[in-house]
């Protein structure tokens, strides 16, 4: 049972929730692996649900809510410069604040826009961390990303699921002997990944791909 409080405001809150989702640690503390674990996955569960633009479930909502029980949430004061309300944040047990944290973010991401309804998920398989569209700064072509949580991995996923393509495409060049006298090699980097079908990587535009990650199946202890 991890006990405790946090001061801030409520968007402090959420990213509070969201960095023990991404690190394992509340606050930059990490938090002991028996004690976080189930919790943990539980949440990260719940947070690709709404990341993903789908509804949870009744049963789970329900749920959510009677965990989100143990928390008290008093204000302490104002920030007038940044115009938030700052609260104390106790929780009984930590999955309270995390029940109470997915409850808000559902509601927030039917607007879907703006933090913190922008939610997502990285689609690259070895990171899955959850951002918020509006942290990154940088974007391509004006366009948000949606799907990846930084160029690199953007590069990284479509690298991977690409190679084959690249490869089956050099060999059916080479088993052709195509007589234009021109081969791959002569290609440009863009023009050669627009030939094969990148087109999202030639023009730099963020697109789903397959490699999304699995969620982890788990089941809810009531
Ligand atoms: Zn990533």
């Amino acid at each position: 049972m991890i006990s405790g409080k946090i001061e801030g405001n409520a968007a402090q809150a959420i990213r509070a929730v969201v960095e023990f989702a991404n690190l394992c640690t509340i606050e930059g503390r990490a938090v002991p692996e028996k004690q976080g674990q189930r919790v943990r996955q539980e949440l990260i569960r719940d947070l690709c649900v709404v990341a993903s633009g789908t509804r949870l479930p009744a049963s789970d909502l329900s749920i959510l809510l009677e965990r989100a029980k143990h928390l008290s949430i008093s204000p302490q004061g104002y920030d007038a410069q940044g115009g938030a309300v700052i609260y104390t944040f106790s929780y009984w047990n930590w999955a309270a604040m995390c029940s109470y944290q997915v409850l808000v973010l559902d509601a927030a991401r039917r607007d879907g826009k703006y933090f913190p309804g922008d939610l997502r998920r990285c689609r690259l398989d070895s990171c899955g961390r959850f951002f918020f569209m509006s942290d990154l700064r940088e974007s391509f072509r004006g366009r948000p990303r949606s799907t990846y949580c930084c160029a690199e991995h953007m590069l990284a996923q479509h690298l991977t699921t690409s190679a084959d393509r690249v490869a089956r495409h050099r060999k059916r060049r080479r088993a052709a002997r195509l007589d234009s006298g021109q081969d791959e090699s002569s290609l440009g980097g863009v023009e050669l990944l627009t030939r094969i079908g990148c087109d999202d990587l030639a023009t730099g535009q963020d697109v789903s791909v397959d490699g999304r990650q699995q969620m982890p199946a788990i089941s809810r202890s009531g």
